[in-house]
């Protein structure tokens, strides 16, 4: 049988699929789209589900690099810092950074997908929707979606944490994956907007309600609403498990999250019927196969969101892959490959760390006094050795300083913020000529050995 033959197949359309189609058109590949669902544009948005993200540095270089910067901020809200909700509804706030200057964008996932897909077209790729792959064959380049099969010179796997590319390449030997789930899970839930679109909270600032084991999220939308995210974990004393009829959900909410109620008009009813959601880690080796198959963002690296970086990771695979296209073109595309793998596995690894770290930070830390002591400390300390210190944090955020990186510097400033804040009582006693020669001795050398320079970033 004669198959159609494509210059460039990605499989999936999600955001990672579809920012990709647009930097391999501005490169001239003949592009086609294959994505499972049908085309979201023609649909009105998941009722219900009105997950937001945030867009952080590394998206937006990605975004950038590709013109679309300043149309995708157009359909964001700023967010300068978190806000922590106590038990008894005091709240704290925690700016990002040291002067309020940096942010982060939060964005409704749907809104950001339908313009790629949008601006995809317009670069010229093909999208073809209703079409799930089922499985691919890496000699011929063969592809059996739902609907069609064609051949591919080059194949891009986008298509999610389930990715169903690379459970073929899997299946098949040549490569190796593992899922590792996480034992809690996710529930969305809204706060609607105010009288005249207005936000019933702070609209600058991510809200979170850390409670030990388990946490609430809030995120602003453009229209006054917030998107709120539960975590819990799935069974055990307080889990989702328990949380089965009217009274128990609205007793646990009474406990945990009593002035959040109040804001949250539809609790009940959307409890009940919003799904759960499943998060996990993707570890998979290597993020290629010969020169024929390269996986970008969750299909490479799924990671749990507690860092805000799923998106961003992969929109920075983007970034890298045109940044080693500029620099490879001579080589075979093997090459390309492969060195595409060495370049964002240890960072993907590292993001995947980071972000399970996160989340025992979001859940435990954030209301801790000798956290928030040491996050005093970590602000002082960038404020007086911006060419030392950067947190971790804004490394990972608000710079493109590699995850792995960061990762490493975040160990340094660890052992650092502990021996310095061992006796405190209060952040303003911190010894200065003490913090000024620890930094010295442990990060200037690991700062010089990897060629970051703080100072352009503080
Ligand atoms: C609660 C939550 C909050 C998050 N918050 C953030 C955040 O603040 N910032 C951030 O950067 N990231 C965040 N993330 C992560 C982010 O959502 C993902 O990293 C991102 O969506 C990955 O994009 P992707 O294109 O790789 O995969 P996806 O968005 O999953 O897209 C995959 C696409 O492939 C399609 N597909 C799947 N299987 C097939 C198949 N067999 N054939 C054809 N098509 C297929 C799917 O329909 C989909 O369109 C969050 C995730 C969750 C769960």
């Amino acid at each position: 049988m004669h198959l159609e033959r494509h210059e460039a197949v990605i499989v999936g359309a999600g955001l990672v699929g579809s920012l990709l189609a647009i930097f391999l058109r501005r490169r001239g590949l003949a592009v086609h789209v294959f994505e499972k669902r049908p085309d979201m544009r023609k649909m009105s948005l998941d009722g219900g589900r009105s997950i937001n993200l945030i867009v952080t540095s590394r998206g937006l270089a990605a975004l950038e690099r590709v013109g679309l910067r300043e149309a995708v901020l157009d359909i964001t809200v700023p967010v300068f810092g978190r806000m922590i909700h106590d038990l008894q509804g005091e709240l704290t706030y925690q700016s990002y950074s040291k002067d309020d200057t940096d942010c982060n964008y939060s964005v409704s996932r749907a809104q950001l997908n339908c313009a790629l897909m949008d601006y995809a077209e317009q670069a010229g790729a093909v999208l073809h929707f209703d079409q799930e792959l089922r499985s691919v064959d890496v000699e011929t380049g063969r592809l059996v979606f739902s609907g069609a099969e064609v051949e591919a010179e080059q194949i891009f796997a986008t298509d999610g944490a389930g990715s169903a590319v690379r459970r073929s390449l899997v299946e098949q030997g040549h490569l190796t994956d593992r899922v590792d789930f996480l034992s809690h899970s996710y529930k969305e839930l809204l706060i609607p907007a105010g009288p005249s679109g207005s936000y019933l909270i702070e609209k600058r600032a991510l809200h979170i309600w850390p409670r030990g084991e388990h946490m609430l999220m809030a995120l602003p939308n453009l229209d006054g609403s917030m998107t709120v995210t539960l975590y819990l974990a799935n069974a055990g004393e307080r889990s989702f498990e328990q949380l089965q009829d009217p009274a128990s959900i609205m007793a646990y909410f009474q406990s945990y999250y009593a002035d959040a109620i109040p804001l949250m008009p539809h609790l009940l009813e959307e409890f009940q019927a919003h799904p759960v959601g499943l998060l996990g880690t993707v570890y998979c080796e290597p993020w290629h196969v010969g020169d024929r198959v390269l996986l970008l963002g969750d299909a490479a690296h799924g990671v749990v969101p507690f860092f805000g970086q799923g998106m961003n990771c992969g929109f920075e695979d983007c970034l890298v892959l045109d940044d080693l296209m500029n620099a490879m073109q001579d080589a075979p595309r093997s090459a390309l490959f492969e060195a595409y793998t060495k370049e964002r596995k240890p960072n993907g690894d590292a993001i995947a760390a980071m972000a399970l770290e996160n989340f025992v930070e979001m859940r435990d830390s954030v209301g801790d006094a000798q956290f928030l002591l040491q996050k005093e400390v970590e602000g002082i300390l960038g404020r007086r050795f911006p060419t030392l210190y950067l947190s971790r944090y804004s490394m990972v955020t608000h710079s493109l300083i590699p995850y792995r990186r960061a990762f490493e510097a975040g160990l340094i400033q660890q052992a650092i913020l502990r021996e310095l804040c061992e006796h405190l009582d209060s952040a303003e006693q911190v010894d200065l000529g003490l913090a000024e020669s620890l930094l010295e001795q442990k990060m200037r050398p690991f700062l010089e050995a990897h060629q970051i320079e703080l100072s352009s970033f503080s």
